[in-house]
Order: C-alpha cells, then structure tokens, then sequence
C-alpha cells in the first residue's frame, strides 16, 4: 500500500493517539532503514532505545526464528528453558536477586511499584521530576508531568514528586515511604544524568527508613550508557531494577529484578501477566545479552558517544550537549533554527536522518550500540547541513 493509503485508513480507523511522520518503513539491515519508495534513512532513534543492536541483527533473528517455528506460548502455569535461562542471566548481572517479567516498561514499573508497596503496605512513592515511567496508572502516577496526567484523574493515591536534588529526595523519605523510583538517566524528558551526590542520598534514605531503592532502566539499562546497566557508573547499587525497551530488540518485554532482600516478597498469585515471559520474546532477549553484555561493545559505545558528545557540541546553534554513552540529546537556539518538531521532520524528509525531539528546541540521539565511527560522522554530517 502506498503512505497515502495508509494515512486515508488511519484517518477513518484508528484512534489518533500518535502524530506520525509522513514516512512508511518497509526494512532494516543495522542502522539503516529503508521506505516504501526504496530511499534510505540512517537511524538515529532506534524505535525509542529499542532496536539497540540496530535492525534484523542475524543472531536476534536466529533466535526468533528457531524458537517461533517449536513453540509460541504455553503460559506461567508451566515450564520453559528461555524465561528460566533469562532470568539467570539478567539476576547474575546485576542485583542478584530474582526476576519476574512483564511486557513492557510501563508494566514492569507497575511491578517494581506492587512489590515495593507489598514489602511495606500503604507506603508512599517518591518520584523525580522531569521523570517518566510510562503511561498505565501506576507509573503515570509517578510520571509527574502535568499534561500527561491532568485528563486522567483521579490518579492512584500515595505518590508524590520531588525536585531532582539530593537535598529534595532526602527531604522527601521518611518511615512511610515504600520506595524511590528513579531514572539513573533520565530519558523522555531530554537526557538528564542524575548525579551520583542524588543517588547516593536515596540510597542512604532508603537505607535509613527501610524504603526499596528502584532504578528505571527501562530506557538507560542495557549498554545505553557504555556500561551493561547504568547504576554501575556510579556506584549506587539500587534494590530493584526494571528493564525492557531494549531487552529484546524490538520484540515486547519487560523485566522487574530485584535483589536477595526483595525476591520472595511476591508469592504465587500476587502479579502475574499472560505473555510475560513467552519463549520467544525471552530467547530474542538471550540473544541480544549475548551480544551487549560484552566489555568490547560497551568500550566502543563509551568512545562513539564522546566522539557523538564532541561533534554534536561543535554544530552551529548547539548551546547545550547532555547525556552519557550514545544517550545524547542537545539543545540548539530557537530563532536562527526552527523549533525541533519541524526540525526532526525536516532531518527526517530533507536529511533521512532518523532522531526525535524531547522538546521544543532539545534533539535527542540514540544510535545502535553497533554503530561505527563512519555512521556518527555521518549523522553529524547530516545535522550540520541541516542547521
Ligand atoms: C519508555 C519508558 C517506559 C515505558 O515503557 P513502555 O514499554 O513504553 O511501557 C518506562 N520508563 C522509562 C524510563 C522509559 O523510557
């Protein structure tokens, strides 16, 4: 079908929910792209941190392959070798503890959230400003933006938002509090490293009132930030993780970890999700660990997102660069440059450059992990000619 046809069957039949950009994708091979009409796009958004391992990754692929043609789905009320292989990979490199699946980000947020208020019932949530966590009511309550949750209120009760400064979130902690939810990074709202002074001041809160520490690496985790999950760079070990975008390169999944002191707090029927952990999805997701968890990528991600950091920071108009690994964004003046929506769109018709906008004059950047030094200057090439 040509994008015309598709844009007349959205208008008639689907709830506008997205504003999409005028452009049907029909294949990807690594960090390229490719439309209906054949031209090709450099991909510098990865379907959100997702397709991390870039497009149809053969070993994704394999694993996809092989696992969808001897079994699609039996349910958690069985056994089967990938979710159990899974969760011992994703427990041993990180917190040590146990993993319980989900289906995506928001839903291992809701997760992490049932677990914390299980653990100490009727605590209260403390989460960050500028965070987001996703969109069902659990993390939309604990996504403090004001556009997001106003036409759906009432929210669920028990949450509230602190500024992001150590002073302000050790403020906020005291014997009620069930849990502090943060990204280490913060992603949606334009790439803001959280600094380690904050994350060891919830840390410490945490310790001293009993409250379950939780990082959101839903966007941050898995190699994003040049290092396997982005707690490590700062040393603020948390209690449980949540993991998922990237985790399986483009098949939905999620995944809740926690550690020794928190793993049997669920018992059976407490949570649970029909998909969650299906074989497929948690095979893809064996395979893309096989590849990030790899000192090698994660080196080369901390040097391409320098080199990325560098280039960005030495375009005209560019007042600001922030982020770490290949999770960049950049502020650029509004005046001599359109604002970013019409800029992303122009990157994307007039460039083939694929990147999204966190706000009004903020671009942000996430490569493949498996880029190489020619892409990234090819991508600031494309941005240079664009401003
Ligand atoms: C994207 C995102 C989510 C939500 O994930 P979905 O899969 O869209 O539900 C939650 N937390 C963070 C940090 C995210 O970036």
């Amino acid at each position: 079908m040509t994008l015309r046809e598709l844009q007349a069957l959205e208008r008639a039949h689907v709830v506008p929910a997205y504003a999409r950009q005028p452009v049907q994708f029909v294949r990807g091979a690594g960090a390229r792209l490719w439309d209906v009409d054949g031209a090709e796009y450099l991909d510098f958004q990865t379907g959100l941190a997702v397709t991390s391992l870039g497009h149809s990754h053969p070993a994704v692929v394999e694993a996809i392959r092989d696992q969808a043609a001897r079994l699609l789905h039996v349910g958690n009320l069985f056994y089967s070798e990938p979710a159990m292989q899974l969760a011992r990979r994703l427990s041993e490199s990180s917190l040590g503890g146990k993993v319980h699946f989900a289906n995506s980000g928001t839903e291992a947020v809701e997760a992490a959230l049932k677990l914390a208020r299980k653990a100490k019932p009727a605590g209260t949530i403390v989460s960050l400003q500028r965070g987001f966590h996703g969109r069902t009511y659990g993390s939309l309550s604990a996504t403090p933006q004001e556009s997001k949750q106003a036409p759906f209120a009432p929210l669920v009760p028990g949450f509230a938002a602190v500024a992001p400064t150590a002073q302000a979130v050790a403020e906020a902690v005291d014997e009620r509090t069930a849990a502090v939810l943060l990204e280490p990074v913060q992603g949606e709202s334009g790439v803001w490293v959280l600094d380690d002074e904050l994350l060891r001041a919830a840390r410490a809160a945490c310790d001293e009132h009993g409250a379950a520490l939780i990082f959101d690496e839903v966007q941050c985790g898995l190699g994003r930030t040049g290092t396997l999950w982005a707690y490590e760079d700062s040393g603020v070990v948390p209690d449980v993780m949540t993991s998922a975008k990237a985790l399986a390169n483009g098949l939905p999944i999620g995944a809740l970890i926690c550690s020794p002191r928190l793993a049997d707090v669920f018992a059976p029927g407490d949570h649970g999700s029909t998909f969650a952990g299906g074989p497929v999805a948690c095979a893809a997701a064996l395979a893309v660990l096989e590849v990030i968890d790899d000192s090698e990528l994660l080196a080369s991600v901390r040097a391409l997102g320098a080199r990325l950091a560098a280039g960005l920071a030495a375009l005209p108009g560019v007042v600001d660069v922030r982020g770490r690994g290949l999770m960049l964004a950049c502020d650029f003046e509004i005046g001599p440059h359109p604002p970013a929506p019409q800029l992303v769109r122009r990157a994307l018709l007039e460039q083939r450059l694929v990147l999204n906008a966190t706000g009004p004059a903020t671009l942000r950047l996430l490569p493949p992990l498996t880029i190489g030094e020619a892409e990234v200057d090819e991508a600031l090439q494309r941005l240079r000619a664009l401003l």
